[in-house]
Formats: structure tokens, sequence, C-alpha cells
């Protein structure tokens, strides 16, 4: 390493120890209450035994949703390899909730990209609005909600599901605090009790000491190859929440008349038992990754977001570099930085769900996981990397100096 470089991350590990700090006890916070969950769910060994099949009486199935119900502050949870992906468990939580005629609000703007085919803003055959499905958005303010006109649009008494996202997916703007979810929240129980409030947690887990059901959120949603999988989950989602939505979800995962008691684990138990108890400690390596990178390229004169001491809602830190070929330069950087596939190239291509160029890179263990580092971003003004991810904070940390000395290579 170049001595210059070498200087800037001491000076860099220096600054962002208190920091650091904080985190620890963020990941002693959570690893004490899943550690608490096995340990009032009895889990034992005969919890990792397999079903196939319907999969029907799988006693660990049955513990890990109680587990991760517990873990996040909800009534139940449906916890499942069945889930493809996040966007998948999503879907089904939309499909599950909303029947024709229904109208869903976001109240954070447009959701997640995959989403957009799924709720019709891309038309596709198969989205809710082809189901008659209605769809409005409120945009934010800046950061913030805009309350005055979510509490007047819910005070009508004719929307059935309200949804927020609070990591930021590939916009600009801040992730959603815990404090605003639970005064938006807030803002519309003083209006409408009947309502159900949706929040997509993906990102989102562990990064602080509640959940957004703690906030009085009526269901969550996250995926198993981010936060909660812990880097062992080889894949999977979760729905979690009031019981009744939980039940609506699974009958339409399954199908109706089936809903939970169905769906074989196939040997997956133990990986998502030991993905959960792995991950606030795989979460807090990620915050320390990402909050390495934000010192470091905000030194070297990049604007970025969240700045390093800043109090995050998720694990996601942006970089913002302004023209497409330093932050291509910067993803490939990601990637050779990476203990899988090092010697290959990410180019930018057409990824199924997205509507701009995507590059992506994930030298990763799990294809796709993005709770290992990863760094990917849309090739659109003002070409942002979205990096996350870092099963330890050593090989974070390694990965984001290869980074950078590829984009100082290029300067
Ligand atoms: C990753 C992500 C999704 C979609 O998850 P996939 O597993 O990639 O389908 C949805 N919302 C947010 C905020 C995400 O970060």
């Amino acid at each position: 390493m170049e001595k210059k470089l070498t200087e800037l991350v001491n000076s860099v590990q220096e600054e962002i120890k208190p920091v650091f700090e904080e985190i620890d006890k963020i990941c002693e916070y959570n690893s004490k209450k899943v550690l608490t969950a096995f340990q009032e769910n009895h889990v034992s060994e005969m919890h990792f035994n397999s079903t196939s099949g319907y999969g029907y009486g799988d006693v660990g199935r049955d513990t890990i949703e109680n587990i991760f119900a517990k873990v996040l502050g909800a009534e139940d949870a449906l916890v499942r390899a069945q889930f493809i992906s996040g966007t998948h468990a999503l879907t089904v939580c939309l499909f599950g909730l909303l029947r024709p005629g229904d109208t869903v609000l976001s109240i954070n703007g447009k959701p997640y990209d995959t989403l957009d085919s799924v709720i019709g803003i891309e038309e596709n055959p198969c989205s809710l609005k082809s189901y008659n499905i209605n769809y409005e958005q409120i945009d934010l303010i800046g950061n913030n909600f805009n309350y005055k006109a979510i509490e007047e649009r819910v005070a009508k008494k004719d929307i059935k599901l309200v949804i927020m996202q609070r990591s930021r997916g590939y916009d600009l703007r801040k992730s959603l605090s815990l404090e605003n979810i639970k005064k938006v929240v807030e803002t519309i129980r003083k209006v409408n009790l009947d309502v159900w409030i949706m929040c997509d947690n993906c990102y989102g887990e562990f990064v602080d000491t509640e959940e957004p059901l703690s906030m009085g959120v009526d269901v969550i949603v996250g995926s198993l190859i981010k936060n909660l999988g812990g880097g062992i989950a080889p894949n999977g989602g979760y729905i979690a929440g009031k019981k009744e939505l939980v039940e609506l979800c699974s009958q339409r995962l399954t199908a109706p008349g089936l809903g939970k008691e169905v769906g074989p684990t196939l040997g997956i138990n133990r990986s998502f038992l030991q993905g959960l108890f792995m991950a606030p400690s795989v979460v807090a390596s990620s915050l320390k990754t990402a909050v390495f990178a934000s010192r470091a390229l905000e030194k070297l004169g990049y604007v970025v977001e969240p700045s390093y001491n800043e109090k995050r809602s998720d694990i996601v830190q942006t970089i913002r570099f302004g023209n497409p070929e330093l932050l291509i330069k910067f993803c490939q950087g990601i990637q050779m930085g990476s203990p899988i596939d090092s010697n290959t190239i990410p180019e930018p291509w057409d990824m199924p769900g997205y509507t701009d160029k995507v590059i992506m890179a994930a030298g990763t263990f799990t294809a796709g996981s993005s709770i290992e580092l990863s760094c990917d971003a849309p090739i659109r003004e003002p070409f942002v990397a979205f990096l996350q991810g870092g099963l330890t904070y050593e090989y974070g940390k390694l990965g984001v100096i290869k980074a950078i000395e590829n984009i100082l290579k290029e300067k």
C-alpha cells in the first residue's frame, strides 16, 4: 500500500473509534435478545432436523418462527426458504393483504426499484394494478415524512395498507429513523385506527436496539441474505408482525387453507438458526465497514451519506462519484477485494426488475448476498455507489482499501 494511503487508513481508524464503541453496545444488546430467545424456546439439536414433501409438523421451523417473532417484537413470523428474495417476501405480503378495489399508500415516495413491476408503476400483466389494486404515494419532504399530507389522506379511511421503506434503496434520501417511524405511526393512528401499516425492513435489522414493530408498525418484511441471515442463511426471507396479518401472508405464500402448516425445510433450519445467532455481530461488522468507508472517502473529497458519526438506521453507505468511470472502478475494486471471484470484473447490465443498468460487485459465498461486502449502483446521475455488508470488519476494511486503490489509480 502506498504511504499516503497507509496514513489515511491509520488516521481514519483513530477517528472512528468512538463510533465503534457505540456499535459494539448495540451489538451486545441485540446478542442478548437473540440468546434469550434461543433459551426461552429451548433450542436443541432436534430443531436442526429436516422435513421434505409437505413439511407437516416441522418443529424446527415452528421454533425458528417463534424465535424470530420474539427477537423482532412480533406476535408471529413467517420465516421461510420458500421466499426467493426480499422482493418476493414483499410481494407475498402485498398480495396477501390487498384485495381488488383496495388502495395501498406509500408514504416515503416511490418504493424500492424491484417493486415497480409488483405495484404496476412499470406495466406488468401480474402486477397489483392488474388486479385492480390502486397505488398512491406521498413523497418525502427532504428526508422527512409529509406528516400533514399523510394525516389528511389516511383520515379519509379508504386506504387499506400504508407502506414505508426504512432503508434508502437506490434513493439519495436518508434511511428512516425509528423516531420518525414512531412519529408517523402516531400521526396515522390519531385519525385512523384500522389501516394496516407495513415497513420494508430490508437492511435495517439489528442496526438499532429496536425494530419498527416496537414503533407501532403492524408488519415488517425482510430478506435472509441480508442482515438477519448473518451471512449463513443461503436464501430466504421473513414477514413478521400481527398474527392476523402473518396468517394472511402465509395463505398467499403457500395456499388458502394451508398457510403456515406446510413448507418443507429441506435441511435449512440449522443455517437459519446459526445465521440469526451470528446476525448481531455481522451487522456490527457491516456497520463498521460502512463507517470506515464513509470517513476514508470523505477525506478523499467525495460526498458521502451518512457521514461516519451520524446515527444510522440501515447498513448502506452511499458515495457520490459524479461520473460513471470512477463509480465503476470503485465497484470493480470491491470485487477485487472480495474472497470469491476476485478475478472477475463486474460490468453494468440490465438486471431483471431494475429500469437503469446496474453494476453489482459481490464476491460472495452466497450469490447476491448483500450482508457480505458488496457494492451496487444504478448507472445514472449523480453516479452514486451503494456499499454494504462485511462479514467481518477486517475483511470489509480490506475490501474498501482495495476499492480506494483502484480509484486512485484511475485518477
Ligand atoms: C434489497 C432490498 C429489497 C429487495 O430485496 P431482494 O432480496 O434484492 O429482492 C427491497 N427493499 C429494500 C429496501 C432492499 O434493500
